[in-house]
């Protein structure tokens, strides 16, 4: 390990369309669209995990000009591959790098919760440098023993990431502190850790990363917090981060895991459609974070949110209405494009929330006229029929 660590490499050229996360997320956090600025916004990171999910998400960027990050998580990629994450790489690579030639908007590729520590998930985020375009580095938790990661490895372990993905021109995310919930099984723990301030400025200048996941409170997964009660983040710890890391350097951009939001409209879909089945209890049990929460760490400097819990919602919900209305249509592509045409609206709605639109082209659609409405197919919710 050289005693720096080696900035990002921006002059690599990446395929047309495609750029680093980080390049994004700048120009988010100082709210830049075209060469206007403006109010701060936030690139909402959406795990995609099917080809109809990369479909859905890269209409809602291209419909609102917005900045795109496309987040493939360990299993996701798995699940893409046939059972190899490498191959998933590889196919996820050529489907989007196709699509993105044909934008005027710009998408990062990015891992999510690649761990350094198992042999397995090394490959992973070996090939995913070589094809993404950003990278996370998740040494913040000891699966195995189910514990926090010591400092010191943690930041081993981030660094070797960052040294080989810098120089290629990739951003990479860190994490410091335990996140609680569960995004897929191995991103699994009971108890969240919050980030210790008093590790963060050696984290930040011994890795270098310039993306940071800090653990405020926020959760993994569909149920953060008892039914009915509201998930309280810890903004005063959020902001006494960001001012350390900003007189580290001021490029340096937080990350919110587990920003999902419960989108009530989705839920109540849910419900008319469930009558009375038994898991319209679970229905009603669902518990995600506020967006005013959200929204206050947004202002405060959190430019990259993660959230995928009410995108899925929203593909279940669809599909449980087209299912109760007619379940006799021998056509999967019915079903597909009930389920797939919600999820781009559960996009939209997310990226006009974040404030990310028009960053590359004025809106295609009139954003003050979108519905969010699952009863409603995507160009009559868009206002375009
Ligand atoms: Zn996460």
């Amino acid at each position: 390990m050289s005693k720096t660590p080696p900035p990002i490499n921006t002059s690599r050229k990446f395929p047309d369309g495609l750029a680093s996360a980080h390049s994004l997320l700048i120009n988010a956090k100082n709210g830049i669209k075209g060469n206007q600025k403006g109010k701060r916004y936030a690139i909402p990171a959406f795990n995609v995990t099917t080809f109809q999910g990369i479909n859905a998400a890269i209409t809602a960027f291209d419909m609102l000009g917005a900045s795109g990050i496309l987040a493939f998580s360990n299993t996701a990629l798995k699940s893409f591959g046939g059972g190899d994450p490498i191959f998933g790489i590889e196919l996820v690579t050529s489907y989007v790098e196709k699509w993105a030639r044909k934008l005027k908007v710009k998408i990062a590729t990015h891992l999510d919760h690649g761990d350094y520590i198992s042999e397995s998930g090394r490959k992973v985020v070996q090939a995913a440098t070589l094809a993404f375009t950003s990278v996370m580095a998740d040494n913040s938790t000891d699966h195995k023993n189910e514990k926090a990661m010591p400092l010191k490895d943690n930041i081993e372990l981030t660094r070797e990431v960052v040294d080989m993905a810098h120089p290629l021109g990739l951003s990479v995310e860190g994490e410091l502190g335990v996140l609680a919930g569960e995004e897929d099984e191995d991103t699994k723990s009971e108890h969240s850790t919050y980030t210790n301030p008093g590790e963060l400025e050696q984290f930040l200048r011994e890795t270098g990363v310039f993306m940071l996941a800090p653990t405020i409170g926020t959760m993994h997964g569909p149920n953060k917090g008892k039914p009915g009660h509201k998930v309280k983040l810890n903004i005063e710890l959020a902001h006494e981060l960001l001012k350390i890391a900003d007189s580290i350097h001021p490029d340096i951009l937080f990350v919110a895991h587990g920003a999902s939001t419960l989108y009530p409209e989705v839920v109540n879909y849910a419900l008319q459609h469930l009558n009375g089945h038994p898991s319209a209890q679970k229905w009603k049990d669902f518990v995600g974070t506020d967006w005013d929460q959200i929204q206050g760490l947004i202002e405060a400097g959190f430019s990259k949110i993660n959230t995928d819990t009410e995108n899925r919602q929203t593909y279940v919900a669809a599909l449980v209405g087209a299912l109760h209305k007619d379940s006799a249509k021998i056509d999967i592509r019915y079903y597909d494009k009930v389920a797939t045409e919600a999820v781009t609206q559960s996009y939209i709605k997310k990226l006009i929330m974040a404030g990310d639109y028009g960053v590359w082209y004025e809106p295609k659609i009139d954003i003050n006229k979108f519905t969010f409405d699952l009863s409603k197919d995507l160009a009559a919710a868009t206002g375009t029929k």
